[in-house]
């Protein structure tokens, strides 16, 4: 499908039927698989040949809908996770160990954050995080010898920074490791990070993929470029025989476009078995048969309620990278210029009372932890996921006690506008 524009990827992407096969994905229910021989089955434990015997490493329809995404991004290999958090994890440990370091933007989801300097922490495995907006010099800097990834999101949840993907990506090519870009919220209808030199691309599918709030699940992406041949000291994991696999080199077997994701699939779901269920699957494909129609509106509702936001007299602040004269703009329309997401942050001048006011007064949108679906739905952090910091440390964590996120949904914009209007008259 690779020749075909991205609308028609989201539609018929991943999954070919053949003659008299179901027109829709079909939802292979199974855990497992049937052989006719030992023989047979073995080639498959020995990764000798393609095909599958357990739903904890492998199931036919995640692969039609992770085909789907890695066509969308561009890449060559592709798998589901059971959640975002999954993919992340995945997507750094398949090349970090005990002893590695990752160079990271600091301008990250709150739970990779954690997951990155928290968790892996405790497995041996370090971090330097740097700013989105950092020069070349700064950046350079980050690395050190055991540097075996740098990570970094599109736009960032829920700062709304936008990643200067080619600076990452040149600064970790010099460096001689892959670029990992978490591309949840613009997806890959509105930034593909791999054309701008990224090597594996990484999503919270719980989002926009899906739309509707109906299934949590992660996916990863891999573009086939990196050389980790030409790397090979620093990636032994894909370059070095797996003796539990009767000493098979990824690298060498599956080459560029496959020993990414054969190892992670063959490895980490086998050993960690964060699987995505088929039928999250199936819901996930229904999702993206729609994401390019979906997109733009999300994004058209997020550009009137941004800029409403910023001519109302009880707003301090607004961001959002598709307002001229926001930090990111110039940078948005370089990777975005048909728009990034629906996610709008600002802050009322009333601080934590007036938000609270606001947010209850709504009618239309929920208060909720999520973003990315159907429904408007919004969150004062200060309230809420940042709740045990104090006033001056919501300050420095750059979210105001007046702060709220706004995931602007599929409604009507002008209803929107009503809504929020008469819930500001109530502060
Ligand atoms: C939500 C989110 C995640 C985590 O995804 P889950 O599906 O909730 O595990 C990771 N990255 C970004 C940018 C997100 O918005």
């Amino acid at each position: 499908m690779s020749d075909y524009r991205i609308n028609t990827k989201c539609v018929q992407s991943g999954y070919r039927p053949g003659n008299g096969e179901p027109r829709q994905v079909p939802i292979i229910q199974s855990t497992t698989f049937k052989y006719d021989t030992g023989e047979e089955m073995g080639k498959l434990f020995d990764l000798e040949a393609p095909g599958y015997f357990y739903t904890r490493l492998q199931n036919p329809t995640n692969d039609y809908v992770a085909a789907k995404i890695a066509d969308m991004e561009g890449g060559t290999a592709g798998m589901l996770t059971s959640s975002g958090q999954a993919a992340n994890f995945f997507a750094l440990f398949n090349i970090c160990e005990s002893g590695s370091h990752i160079v990271s933007s600091s301008a990250i989801y709150g739970g990779t954050f954690n997951l990155i300097s928290v968790t892996m922490a405790k497995m041996g495995i370090t971090v330097t995080f740097v700013s989105p907006d950092c020069s070349e010099e700064e950046l350079d800097a980050a690395f050190q010898e055991n540097t075996r990834a740098v990570f970094g999101e599109t736009i960032a949840n829920p700062a709304l920074t936008v990643l200067d993907i080619e600076k990452f990506a040149k600064a970790a090519h010099k460096h001689g490791v892959p670029l990992i870009v978490d591309n949840t919220f613009p997806t890959p209808v509105h930034c593909r990070p791999i054309e701008w030199g990224a090597d594996i691309v990484t999503h919270s599918t719980t989002k926009y993929m899906d739309g509707h709030g109906a299934g949590v699940g992660g996916a990863i992406v891999d573009s086939g470029k990196f050389d980790w041949m030409a790397h090979a000291d620093k990636f032994p994991g894909l370059t070095t025989p797996d003796e539990s696999y009767h000493g098979i080199t990824y690298a060498e077997k599956f080459g560029l476009g496959g020993a990414f994701i054969t190892k992670c699939t063959a490895q980490l779901m086998r050993d960690f078995g964060s699987i995505q269920s088929p039928q999250n699957a199936f819901l996930l494909n229904m999702g993206l048969e729609s994401l390019h129609v979906r997109m733009p509106r999300h994004v058209e509702n997020a550009q009137a309620v941004a800029e409403y936001l910023q001519a109302h007299p009880k707003v301090s602040s607004v961001t959002y990278s598709g307002l001229p004269g926001d930090k990111y703009y110039e940078i948005a329309q370089k990777y975005m210029p048909d728009g990034g997401c629906g996610v709008v942050c600002f802050e009322l001048k009333g601080g934590r009372e007036a938000a609270g006011k606001f947010m209850n007064s709504l009618r239309l949108a929920a208060i909720e932890t999520h973003v990315a679906d159907a429904r408007t739905c919004c969150l004062n952090p200060a309230t809420t996921t940042h709740r045990q910091l104090s006033e001056e440390q919501l300050e420095a964590a750059g979210v105001p006690a007046g702060l709220v996120r706004m995931s602007c949904g599929l409604e009507d914009k002008d209803d929107l506008i009503d809504d929020i209007r008469q819930a500001l008259e109530q502060i």
